[in-house]
């Protein structure tokens, strides 16, 4: 079905075709009808299938034209990464029109967000801590808000954000249009989903967990201390110049960033620790080619929005297997051919057969001509973590939550929560930029 039997006003189809889309993609064929008709929708769709475009085109046709004081629009990301780049859609996609939106997350200062809900705004795109900071504190009036939409829900919930989410809720009408986008649907997400949404048109776009058959998934075995030596052979090898590396701690994607630095390949981190404009750094660099190799953690990784991905590796295996699919949809978005690489140590077998079943076939190995797949005595004093025992080389993964794994963005919310509690009844304002910093 082409675009322009969709429904949607002439404006937003003259940016869809500057945009360069042909025709929708699945989910936008099946979200904007349902959206535009004001029905509660309840999507399984990840990443990289076009789902930005899939609410947020029908939301801008109801909006319309016509500017109001107390935004209509809310939606609610995980991640700073994520609601800038629904912000930035929005911005593309309402270009023509008068639809004013803001983006809203922490770890930048107050003042500016405080003065867009002063101005007044339309589509507030925003992460759930920041948000209900400046509703307790009287700055938003989310009372008008007509659509909610809940993007990555999984995410949200998987980072400890579902307390702020309930929160923010009691600030949003009862009645409204609610769209829930989630890439898993864990018993969790159909319980919020129950709760929140009537009787929504359920969209799942490809069967659930099914791995894109363009992307050309490689399993490499090699044990662990010459992963790295394998990754930039791999690298320099085959000339990839934009390779997008998961590792699984921000520990070890600042030392894998550092080795391969060293290898020659200009290289970043991006992780939970990293402050806002290292981030945005790190991305520019990698988005204009000055930074070849990119290592970032699951969390981190989620927002970035690079238009056809080609190479992404897992230097480790995630720990649930769910995020192996997120991982590797990184690449081969919107059409585009991509090659998905995992180094797997002899650790992780257990984590690599999990994932096989869960996408429902082998993933073939391949091997690496010119470097040693077997641990020498000097890999293991090189890659050996700092201060932490040796126990036996049993690399037994960090369970999900736990310390190693991934962002630790609910100890970041349990900061904030202290420090929110601690200034109760006082005058937050000399506390406020800091307090949610990262
Ligand atoms: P998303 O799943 O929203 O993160 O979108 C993934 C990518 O697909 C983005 O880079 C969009 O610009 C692109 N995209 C969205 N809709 C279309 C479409 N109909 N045709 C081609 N590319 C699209």
């Amino acid at each position: 079905m082409p675009f322009d039997q969709l429904g949607l006003a002439p404006s937003l189809l003259e940016a869809v075709a500057a945009a360069g889309y042909s025709e929708p993609t699945p989910i936008q064929a099946k979200a904007i009808p349902a959206v535009l008709d004001g029905q509660d929708v309840l999507a399984a769709a990840q990443t990289g299938t076009g789902k930005t475009a899939a609410f947020t085109l029908p939301l801008l046709h109801r909006l319309g034209e016509s500017q109001e004081k107390k935004p209509r629009v809310l939606v609610l990301a995980p991640t700073r990464e994520l609601a800038a780049q629904v912000n930035e859609s929005v911005r593309t996609y309402g270009k023509s029109g008068a639809i004013r939106s803001t983006v809203i997350f922490g770890g930048v200062g107050y003042q500016p967000q405080i003065a867009q809900f002063k101005k007044g705004v339309d589509i507030v795109v925003a992460t759930p801590g920041r948000l209900l900071d400046l509703l307790q504190e009287g700055h938003a009036d989310l009372s008008n808000i007509q659509t909610l939409v809940l993007d990555e829900a999984d995410r949200m919930l998987d980072m400890g954000f579902i307390h702020d989410i309930k929160r923010v809720l009691k600030y949003v009408p009862e009645k409204r249009q609610t769209l829930l986008f989630s890439a898993t649907f864990s018993k969790d997400i159909r319980k919020l989903a129950a709760n929140l949404l009537h009787k929504p048109v359920e969209i799942d776009v490809a069967p659930r967990n099914a791995t894109a058959d363009r992307i050309d998934q490689k399993v490499v075995m090699v044990e662990k201390p010459r992963k790295r030596a394998v990754l930039s052979h791999l690298i320099k090898e085959n000339g990839w110049h934009q390779v997008l590396v998961f590792a699984r701690t921000k520990h070890g994607a600042n030392r894998l960033c550092k080795q391969l630095d060293s290898d020659g390949l200009p290289a970043a981190a991006l992780h939970g620790n990293k402050s806002q404009n290292a981030r945005t750094k790190a991305l520019d660099g990698f988005k204009n080619g000055d930074i070849q190799v990119l290592v970032a953690t699951d969390i981190a990784a989620r927002g970035i929005d690079i238009e056809s991905l080609p190479y992404v590796v897992n230097f480790e295996l995630p720990n649930v297997s769910e995020d192996y699919v997120h991982r590797i949809g990184r690449t081969g978005r919107a059409g585009e051919a991509g090659e998905a690489v995992s180094l797997v140590g002899p650790d992780e077998r257990k984590l690599l057969k999990d994932i096989e079943k869960l996408i429902g076939k082998q993933i073939e190995r391949m091997t690496v001509e010119g470097v040693d797949m077997r641990a020498g005595e000097n890999d293991e004093a090189d890659e050996r973590p700092a201060r932490r025992p040796n126990n036996g080389g049993g690399n037994r993964p960090p369970k999900r939550g736990g310390g190693g794994g991934g962002n630790n963005a609910p100890g970041r919310n349990q900061q904030r929560r202290r420090s929110r509690g601690g200034n109760r009844g006082g005058n937050r304002s000399g506390g406020g930029g800091g307090g949610n910093g990262s």
